[in-house]
Order: structure tokens, then sequence, then C-alpha cells
């Protein structure tokens, strides 16, 4: 699960993290107000920002910085009747639906940060460098030498002296390297007490010097989150957080009905049982030149509804020409797939070719189901094996995706 930049900010404020201040907001009206109580409060500069599970968004246009109430409310109107396009969003972009109004500060230098699962080490890792601000995966292709890891130890986390190593080798200097070396500690006890996945502080910065704080001010300035989902039922706060806004539609309703869905770019709709045979049946279309829209796995137990649900989902995206059944019947009965099959013919209709390779458990049965109901899927071929279905489905498929 992914949370918004002022929830993570939240996260990171409450375990210590220097954090500027802000709200968050949804209306232009209330945008104007947070920004004149910042001012009354003091606030120099202030920060609009769109609210969006996605970054790029200083590049996009969609970070602003205002001085007046007046330049907030401009802003705040842009972001909320325009919709983001960066370069994690894809052509079609994002509509923004929230916005934070923060606290504006003077950057000396941007620093990137970030705590991590490292698979290939089996550990949590931090990531640091000195090229912030930008996204990291560009750094890591261009200049790989300025990223630098630093493994966590599994029950001790990151320690003082790790810290400390990386902040001198960030180039921090005098009180500064306490001031990083305690973020990044903080950071790591924020990610392992959260059960993150992935927790990003892009950029963190330094201030310049002012006669308050001599030796400038190491802040976090935007933050980012990932959770794992399996571990969310022991963080009541964190499932409070959810967006549903900001989700796929299908992927929401897939996961009400405990389906596992991924939408794709693909026209060939997959209704499969089981993560792994979900994953092979998407290469094997490939391997035969098409394209899947979605990854489904139904899984072993879900109900007769559940699968007809899916099926609801599948036909429902118009960019799917074509579905592929595939289902080896283990715990999953096939009688089932096949009357799920026949109630989606009566309730939706299969106007694009279906291609049905059904095996295991009860499939004598689904194949009488199937038969019986012929007259409501004129569309639907049956196929022996998965190369067979892959091929039927492909050619079935007239425009490539
Ligand atoms: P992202 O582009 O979605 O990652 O959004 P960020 O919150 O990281 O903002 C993008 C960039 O805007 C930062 O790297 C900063 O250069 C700039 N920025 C954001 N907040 C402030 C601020 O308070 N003051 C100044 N001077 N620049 C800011
Ligand atoms: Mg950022």
């Amino acid at each position: 699960m992914k949370v918004h930049e002022y929830q993570a900010r939240q996260l990171l404020a409450d375990g210590g993290v220097p954090v500027p201040g802000g709200k968050m907001v949804q209306t232009v009206e209330d945008a104007e107000a947070a920004a004149a109580e910042l001012i009354a409060a003091g606030a120099k500069l202030l920060v609009v920002k769109a609210q969006v599970h996605a970054g790029g968004r200083g590049k996009a246009g969609f970070v602003k910085l205002v001085k007046t109430a007046d330049e907030a409310r401009q802003a705040a109107e842009f972001m909320l009747t325009n919709r983001m396009v960066s370069v994690q969003t894809g052509p079609e972009g994002l509509d923004v639906r929230r916005l934070l109004i923060a606290d504006g500060v003077d950057i000396a230098k941007e620093y990137y940060l970030a705590i991590t699962v490292d698979r290939a080490r089996n550990t949590n890792t931090l990531i640091a460098s000195a090229e912030g601000g930008v996204e990291i995966e560009k750094v890591a292709k261009e200049k790989p030498e300025a990223i630098h890891k630093m493994p966590l130890h599994p029950t001790r986390g990151l320690e003082a002296f790790q810290a400390r190593q990386v902040a001198f080798k960030l180039g921090f200097k005098g009180k500064q390297v306490g001031q990083a070396a305690s973020v990044m500690m903080k950071l790591a006890n924020v990610f392992l007490a959260t059960d993150a996945s992935l927790a990003e502080i892009n950029p963190l910065i330094v201030t310049p010097p002012t006669s308050d704080h001599p030796d400038g001010q190491v802040l976090a300035i935007d933050a980012k989150f990932n959770f794992d989902d399996n571990a969310l039922f022991r963080h009541k706060n964190i499932q409070a957080m959810f967006d549903p806004a900001e989700e796929n539609p299908a992927e929401l309703r897939a996961n009400e009905h405990g389906l596992s869905y991924v939408a794709l770019d693909g026209n060939i709709g997959c209704l499969v049982n089981g993560a792994g045979l979900a994953m092979s049946t998407m290469d094997i279309i490939k391997l035969h030149g098409g394209e899947p829209a979605n990854f489904l796995d139904v899984g072993g137990s879900a109900s007769e509804d559940a699968v007809t649900e899916a099926f609801r989902i599948i036909l429902s995206d118009d960019r799917v020409q074509g579905v592929l059944v595939n289902i080896f019947g283990g715990i999953m009965e096939c009688d089932k797939i096949a009357r799920a099959i026949a109630s989606a013919a009566k309730e939706v209709g299969f106007t694009v070719p279906l291609v049905v390779r059904l095996e295991g458990t009860n499939v004598a049965a689904a194949r009488e189901i199937l038969e019986e109901a012929k007259s409501e899927l004129p569309t639907m071929q049956p196929a022996t094996d998965l190369a067979d279905a892959a091929k039927k489905v492909c050619a079935a498929v007239t425009v490539p995706a």
C-alpha cells in the first residue's frame, strides 16, 4: 500500500524527523485559508504540492513555491483543475484531489535518502546520495558511484556508526553530520516500526546558514512510503490512510472480491487460478505474439460469485478483445469456473472470442455445463492445452495490442 506525501511526512514527524509544517486541503478556498494561516504564523515562503501517488511533480509543475495566500490560491486552482502528467504517470496523467500547503524552505543542497529491501543481499538497506532531488534511477544509471548503500543489522537496525559513516560520505560537515545521521536512524526506525518496504526522503535538504541556525538545518521536504500489505493488519493507523481514489478502480473491485488483479497494457484478458499459472499464462501469450490485458489469479478457494465478478471486470475493460481462461483444477473445481462462465455469458455476454482450457478436478462436469450453455457462448473455443489455448486466443485477437 502507498500513502500520500502529507501522510508520509506525518509518519516521519512522529518518528522525530524534522519536517516543515503544513496542512492537507481539498479545495481552493481551504488552500488559501491554510496559506493565510501559515503566513500569519510567520512563514515567508510556502509550497503548494499536489498529493497523488506519483512522483515527478516538481518538473510537471505540481510543486509551486508561493509567497502570498493569493498565489497559493492560484496554484491550488491550477492543480485541482488540471491532470498531472509526469514521468511517473503515463500520458493520461492523474486527477489531483488533495494538496499540501507547507512551509517553504531555502535550500543549500539536496540529498537522497531511503531504506528499502535489498533482495540480492536479503537485508534492509540504507541508500543515500548527495545527488538528491532528481530521480534516483537516473543517478543509479548515469553515476552509480554517487550512490552509497549500507545494510541494516537484522535486529539492531541502522547503527549510529553506520549512519555517521554515510553522513561523511555524503559530504556533510560539522554539526550537520549529527543531524543527518540522526535523520537516517529515525528513518530506519520508522521503516522497521511500520513494516514498510520503502521509506524514502527525496530530497533531504540542508538549509543555508542563518543566525538562528549557523550550521544550517537538515530537513525532509518530500517523503514516500510503500508498506507491506501482508503486515497491514497490525497497523490500523496506516490502514486508515488508504485513499481509494488513488487506486485503479478495477484492481480495487477485484480486491474487494479477494481476487489478485493487476491491469496491464495488452488486449487479451486472462482468468487463471494460481499466481504461478497466471505468470506462465502471460508468458505463453507473449511467446505467441499476444499481449495480456491483465494478470488475474482467482486463487483456489474463490466462490462462483467472485469468479463471475472476475469476468465482469475483464469484460468491462474496453481494451479486451479476447479472453483466455486457463484453469488447472487442483483445489479449484473446474465446474465452479464453468458455472461462472455460464452466468457471465447470461449476464454480460461474451461478444469477444473466449478460449477455455480446463483441466483437473471435476473437469467432466465442467465440460457438460459449458456444453449446455453453448448457445449463450457463441464465441467460445475449447483448447486442449496451454500452448493450444495461447495460439487460439492470439489468432482470435485480430488487432495486436
Ligand atoms: P517530486 O518532484 O514529486 O519529487 O516533489 P518534491 O517535493 O521532491 O519537490 C520537487 C523539487 O521542488 C525539490 O527537489 C525542490 O528542488 C523543490 N522544492 C520543493 N519544496 C521546496 C521548498 O520548500 N523550497 C524550495 N526552495 N524548493 C522546494
Ligand atoms: Mg521528491
